[in-house]
């Protein structure tokens, strides 16, 4: 992409996102999952730019929201509504009345007194909801805290433990049906054997609702697959044949049953990155500091969960390298992209371009320090 990009003439700090490789990326997933029969919703979370939703419902992939701005959003920007997945911890009123009036593909649902609600509101207005028990399978998905959902220590889902009880209350409702069971396990997930786990872990599950004559019409499985950020140029798109291969091995579906994913990073995550210029190069007496115009505010995740960027300087052609801790200038001593990385010896004014920034990265902007948004530049 560097070389292509005339990118002298862009305001830093921006984000470059790359139309063309997300469409790639997208006929990546196209192609296997119509070989599937899969089904694939986009989580909006990860970047809602509107161009972005556009090409992703161009392609018929659905959506994962998290809030009812995003339901807004989805259907916005196209996205259909039988296809829209609405989950999160702390639904509230507002939000489920309007997923109830879109009449969305599935509720997503985390708790008891969640589903209670829904059904109540569900009744006011005489329809029927269609929910999806957030399971919480205890699968370890090996990365970093932050972004791990699915132990038993974690907010999210329902516990193995409480599923029967659960469906004995919702027998007695008449305002919810129980379509599916859904997982989401955590992001950024490398090691495709958690995914074994996770279906080996559903295929118990699955043993369990049988017992109580139940088959549900789809299994969602969620997000997380991972992207390589330290070599984003060798793997611009996601092994997602592999992925989808492990649950078309281990995954026992019944007869009619529909598997659907929810996948963010993995779709924008390379298809992005931070440009940004250096201000000023700082010298200490320890180490050299490359002082940049981007912040924690234009990308957080490295401040948030010390996450790893490719960093590259775009300008420099010395020869010679050195280390740098590259910051940015917000008055926190979190806001480092990263320590001692080697890079070329670089100058005030060189241009930084921060890899794989697709997801997870402008839609987690502030405007702290009362700091500018970065802008958006197309550049395919
Ligand atoms: C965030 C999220 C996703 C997407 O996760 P990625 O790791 O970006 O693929 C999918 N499903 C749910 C419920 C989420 O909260």
């Amino acid at each position: 992409m560097k070389n292509k990009v005339d990118f002298t003439n862009i305001k830093t700090p921006a984000y470059l996102y790359n139309i063309s490789l997300l469409e790639q990326t997208l006929n990546s997933i196209q192609k296997l999952a119509n070989q599937y029969k899969y089904h694939v919703h986009y989580a909006l979370k990860a970047n809602n730019n509107p161009r972005i939703l556009q090409t992703i419902s161009g392609f018929g992939f659905g959506a994962d929201c998290v809030s009812g701005n995003e339901i807004k959003e989805a259907i916005k920007q196209g996205f259909k509504t039988s296809q829209i997945a609405f989950a999160g911890v702390g639904k509230t009123d507002e939000e489920i009345n309007y997923a109830l009036e879109q009449e969305i593909f599935s509720f997503n649902c985390e708790s008891l007194p969640e589903i209670e609600v829904i059904n109540e509101l569900a009744q006011k207005m005489q329809k029927t909801a269609s929910l999806a028990l957030r399971i919480n399978p205890n699968v370890d998905a090996n990365t970093h805290k932050y972004i791990t959902t699915g132990l038993e220590e974690n907010k999210f889902g329902i516990n193995l433990w409480d599923i029967d009880s659960i469906l004995d209350a919702m027998e007695g409702m008449q305002n919810v049906k129980l379509t599916g069971i859904h997982f989401h396990i955590g992001s950024q997930i490398t090691d495709l054997d958690t995914f074994k786990n996770l279906s080996n872990r559903i295929n118990q599950i699955q043993e369990k609702l049988y017992a109580r004559q139940l088959i549900v019409d789809h299994i969602n499985v969620g997000g997380g697959l991972g992207i390589n950020y330290h070599q984003p140029d060798e793997d611009p798109i996601p092994d997602f044949e592999s992925y989808f291969k492990i649950f078309h091995d281990f995954l026992e579906l019944r007869p009619k049953q529909q598997l659907h994913f929810e996948l963010g990073r993995s779709i924008v995550g390379q298809m992005g990155s931070l440009l940004s210029k250096v201000i000023y190069v700082k010298k200490a007496s320890k180490k050299d500091f490359l002082i940049i115009d981007a912040a924690m505010t234009d990308l957080i995740r490295p401040a948030l969960y010390q996450a790893y960027h490719k960093i590259e300087n775009l300008s420099s052609t010395c020869e010679e390298k050195q280390n740098y801790d590259v910051v940015g200038p917000v008055c926190e001593s979190a806001d480092i992209f990263a320590k001692a990385v080697s890079l070329p010896k670089s100058q005030r004014g060189d241009y930084i371009l921060i890899r794989s920034a697709g997801a997870y990265g402008q839609v987690m902007s502030s405007n702290y320090n009362m700091r500018d948004n970065a802008q958006v530049v197309f550049v395919d």
